[in-house]
């Protein structure tokens, strides 16, 4: 039977629609606390069903169903990746759930990795609803306000499994959120813009290198009827040129939403500009060397996730970004641990000779300063391939159609060269190069050959 016409299971998501919504406002530290080792203890009964973390239990000797609180997280050993990889496809799922009732999903190949996972329909609503939640923050809903979705609807994608082959075909999507379009952002962006001015929505949400493309499209005049309240940012990092830039193309406030697909939703960023965690859906770790780091220090995030009968998602170490906690409250009152920082991704880094890590958030910079203060988007893709310490190539693809058009070639390269010499300091050359293509399918557009175990990390830019 599709569980969604099961009504106990239709029961079940309007129960958690109206309590989870807006848990964090309404309760303490205290009963967050206890709410999440109810959740942990379920999460743990949970995980000794399914081979992949029952055989990795037992090899270190913890019984998962004798843990009590999220304290005892810190007993468990880390899942990589590889461990994913190695039990999929029957050892990563319950052997008490049905196969048929869940839904393949794979994280984005922009790192040339792709990793399948499953989610269930309940890890799907909780996904639209933590959505919802960030709305709400706004004072916006699905229900009386108009709402654009820019996702990545590759076929492969978290976004396609949630809609299209998991929401869609058991709900009529478009019937039930009359309110919301839902746009591919792997479109053109001037086809993106189209619809948008077509629809005249209160609310924007996509991916920061298109909300960057919309935004000088919207900065040359196109876009008349597109005057959202808020747009929302998520996928990569938001650096504060281009969101000022966002920002003032659009007149509208721009807040950042961060996810991973193995997590589902992770944070959000209040109307008071602080990141919450959603303390209620997954619980995260910070880590450097092993050990949890101090506040406002950048670590390593280890994710851990609630809800849903897929994949479990138990101290995995590879959603690969580098955060910093902030320990403190936030004048929203909102429950629920804070972050100060979100770097990036750390298999995305530069490393220089003075032990410097650099960080997507250090050099997307140099990209969306193209935007907003060359105002070319001509720069059509991007390779970033660090030799050793000392060298940096760019490779850079220019878009024939636009070549002519804006400032010349030669004054965009010359402006990353010193966008990268301004953060890799004197030691470093940097050279940039043209190309008719960048080969990404040799992994990912950031590709550093520095033998990261013989190199001492100082900081994280
Ligand atoms: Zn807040």
């Amino acid at each position: 039977m599709n569980p969604f016409y099961n009504p106990m299971f239709l029961g079940k998501i309007l129960k958690r629609y109206i309590i989870d919504i807006d848990r964090l406002n309404r309760i303490n530290e205290e009963s967050l606390r206890r709410y999440q080792d109810r959740q942990f203890r379920r999460l743990m009964r949970f995980a000794d069903t399914v081979p992949l973390y029952h055989e990795k239990y037992m090899q270190v000797g913890v019984n998962p169903t004798s843990m009590t609180s999220i304290d005892d997280l810190q007993r468990l050993p880390f899942v990589t990746k590889d461990d994913i990889k190695r039990h999929y496809p029957l050892g990563i799922v319950s052997s008490k759930i049905k196969k048929t009732s869940l839904i393949k999903v794979s994280t984005s190949g922009t790192t040339g990795k792709i990793l399948p996972l499953y989610v269930d329909l309940l890890d799907i609503v909780m996904g639209l609803f933590a959505y919802m939640r960030t709305l709400h923050e706004y004072d916006m809903s699905v229900w009386k306000d108009k709402i654009t979705i820019i996702g990545d609807f590759a076929p492969h994608t978290a976004e396609s499994g949630y809609v299209t082959r998991g929401l869609q075909p058991h709900f009529n999507l478009t019937r039930m959120f009359k309110n919301i379009q839902w746009l591919n952002t792997n479109d053109e962006p001037n086809k993106v813009m189209a619809a948008i001015d077509e629809f005249q929505p209160d609310f924007i949400g996509g991916y920061v290198g298109m909300l960057g493309h919309l935004a000088l499209l919207k900065d040359s005049g196109l876009g008349d009827n597109i005057s959202p309240r808020y747009i929302a940012a998520t996928g990569s990092v938001l650096d504060s040129f281009l969101k000022s830039f966002v920002e003032k193309a659009f007149h509208a406030k721009v807040f950042e939403v961060y996810g991973a697909t193995e997590s589902g939703l992770i944070g959000f960023q209040c109307e008071k500009g602080r990141y919450h965690l959603m303390s209620d859906l997954v619980y995260a770790e910070f880590l450097r060397n092993g050990e949890p780091v101090h506040s406002g220090e950048a670590g390593e995030m280890i994710i851990t996730k609630f809800h849903g009968k897929g994949t479990p998602i138990i101290r995995y170490n590879a959603i690969n970004d580098i955060v910093a906690p902030f320990k403190g409250t936030c004048s929203c009152g909102k429950a629920g641990a804070l972050i100060k920082k979100i770097y990036g991704r750390n298999d995305l880094a530069l490393y220089l000779p003075n032990g410097t890590v650099l960080l997507p958030s250090a050099f997307s910079e140099i990209y969306s300063k193209l935007l907003y203060q060359l105002r070319t988007n001509k720069v059509k893709n991007t390779k970033i391939i660090q030799r050793d310490l000392y060298n940096l190539e760019i490779q850079v693809v220019i878009d024939e159609a636009l070549r002519a058009i804006g400032p010349s070639v030669e004054e965009i390269f010359s402006f990353i060269k010193n966008g990268f010499e301004a953060k890799t300091g004197p030691d470093v050359t940097v050279i940039v190069t043209e190309v008719d293509a960048v080969d990404t399918s040799q992994g990912p557009r950031i590709l550093s050959m520095v033998d990261k175990e013989k190199y001492t990390i100082a900081r994280y830019l």
